[in-house]
């Protein structure tokens, strides 16, 4: 497995991969195995202000090249990183963990977010307002300027095109700092749109101390927008961070996805889809179903249902073929969860299937809990892992409470028959997305992000280039 993975993990600065040089470097770990694999150069303050500067200077260019100009760069980059494809998702299996069929449909996704943008970047249209004196106001839209993206590791192709693509679509220049657990497949990204012809100052990586590099971008007056996808806590972090240059941000933080099941289903159909939704990416999903509220004439049924669909998994390294479920991505993961686990039994709660970490490296059983109570961690904090958590409900306006009450707002999920059910949930459910009697909510033509703590501003769709735009108002006499 070492041998398929990067020995050049390198920053990206002013157009030059930077590796040791004298750098501290961090240690890159196979999730499968628990093994270092590579070293990871850490960012030093001078390598940040270099790439300011850059930033800036890129920002002043990449702004007057024509939108159709752009939008043929971004396409290059779209084709480049679907030619690379199997590459890039082999990486990415062997420094996340996730099955690479997985990892290879997540990097074909980031393709469609270039494809999307290139065109949606000419659809950046103002208006002009005329006055019956012969003024007119014309009101225009502009790149916001340099941004600073950070990134997580569950899908660290993925969302980095998410930031990547509509950002240098509107014409900003952009320093990302993705996770530093998967910097091979996001300097992998990175490596495509430079080949496709993105300016060297234009779109910069780095790694290292996420708050040092934090505190130093953000505090930067070059940076004039933050994008975050990641916990809660940290995003909190930021916005304060960003609160004291007033600068614009667009929030993706967690959720804890509800799934109201009612009692008219096919069920066997349904569980057909719940279960490999739920243990997708090993449950690291920000819109994971996590808390399942299933009708009380359904709930025995449901529960062996889910648990004999659970016990069949095939878990193991995800290059192996049919391999189902990987590891999780880090060591923080299975602890966290055999501490939820271990709260959520001590207030009644039944494992039904799983319930333990194993193995070399970082696995974790898929695991379904039951009849756990309110008052359990596992149903306020999101477990961000292969667990599923369930409890009975007995009506409509319970489910929809039981959905609601928690602090997060990203996703939420229904299943029903019955479209008079269907279209009031819709309505009731606290959450930036509602799927119903469906997983798919994330596409590059949508917005995707959350309310309440679950953050604020989308991604993807016409909103997601709009948060890289300012608007300005033009009055001529
Ligand atoms: P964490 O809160 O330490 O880190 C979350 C992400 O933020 C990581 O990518 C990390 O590199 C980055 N980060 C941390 N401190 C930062 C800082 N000061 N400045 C900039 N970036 C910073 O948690 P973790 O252990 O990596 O993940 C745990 C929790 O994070 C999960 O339980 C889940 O709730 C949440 N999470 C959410 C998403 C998502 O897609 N919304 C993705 C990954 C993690």
């Amino acid at each position: 497995m070492t041998q398929a993975y990067a020995s050049d993990l390198a920053l990206f600065i002013n157009g030059s991969w930077r590796m040791g040089e004298g750098r501290d470097a961090l240690a890159v770990l196979n999730p499968a195995t628990g093994a270092a694999i590579a070293e990871l150069p850490v960012a030093s303050a001078a390598d940040l202000e270099e790439a300011l500067a850059a930033a800036q200077a890129g920002f002043a260019e990449w702004r007057m090249v024509d939108v159709d100009t752009r939008g043929a760069i971004l396409r290059k980059a779209a084709e480049l990183i679907r030619d690379r494809a199997d590459r890039i998702a082999t990486l990415l299996t062997t420094e996340q963990g996730k099955p690479v069929g997985e990892a290879r449909g997540e990097v074909v996704g980031a393709a469609a977010m270039f494809d999307f943008y290139a065109e949606e970047a000419k659809r950046a249209y103002g208006r002009v307002l005329v006055r019956p004196t012969g003024q007119r106001a014309m009101v225009i839209k502009q790149p916001v300027g340099p941004v600073a993206v950070f990134t997580p590791w569950n899908f660290p192709v993925y969302l980095l095109a998410k930031k990547l693509a509509p950002a240098l679509a509107a014409g900003c220049s952009v320093i990302a700092k993705p996770a530093e657990e998967c910097p091979a497949s996001t300097a992998a990204l990175m490596r495509c749109l430079a080949d496709a012809g993105v300016p060297a100052n234009v779109a910069q990586l780095v790694y290292g101390v996420p708050d040092m590099i934090s505190r130093t971008l953000i505090g930067s007056p070059v940076i004039r927008k933050v994008s975050f996808t990641g916990s809660t806590a940290v995003g909190k972090h930021l916005m304060r961070l960003a609160a004291d240059g007033v600068k614009r941000i667009t929030m993706e933080l967690g959720g804890h996805a509800p799934v109201l099941v009612f009692d008219d289903v096919d069920l066997d159909k349904t569980l057909d889809m719940l279960v490999p939704q739920k243990f997708r990416n090993a449950g690291q999903v920000c819109v994971s179903p996590t808390r399942f509220y299933v009708h009380e004439r359904i709930y025995d049924a449901f529960l062996e249902g889910f648990a004999a669909r659970t016990a069949r998994l095939k878990v193991g390294n995800g290059l192996e073929p049919g391999v189902q479920m990987g590891p999780l991505a880090n060591p923080r993961r299975p602890e966290a969860l055999t501490g939820l686990i271990t709260d959520a039994t001590a207030q009644g709660g039944r494992v039904l299937a799983g319930g333990e970490a194993y193995g070399e490296g970082f696995f974790f059983q898929p695991t379904l809990l039951a009849d756990v109570p309110d008052t359990a961690a596992i149903m306020n904090t999101e477990p961000f892992g292969p667990v599923a958590v369930t409890r009975p409900f007995a009506t409509l306006d319970e489910a929809i409470a039981n959905a609601n009450r928690v602090p997060f707002g990203l996703a939420a999920f229904a299943f029903t028959d019955s479209l008079r059910t269907a279209n009031l949930v819709g309505d009731a459910l606290e959450a930036g997305m509602v799927g119903i009697n469906s997983f798919a909510i994330s596409f590059a033509d949508a917005p995707f992000g959350g309310i309440k703590e679950s953050g604020f501003g989308s991604e993807g769709g016409p909103e997601g280039l709009e948060s890289y735009l300012v608007t300005k108002a033009i009055h001529q006499a």
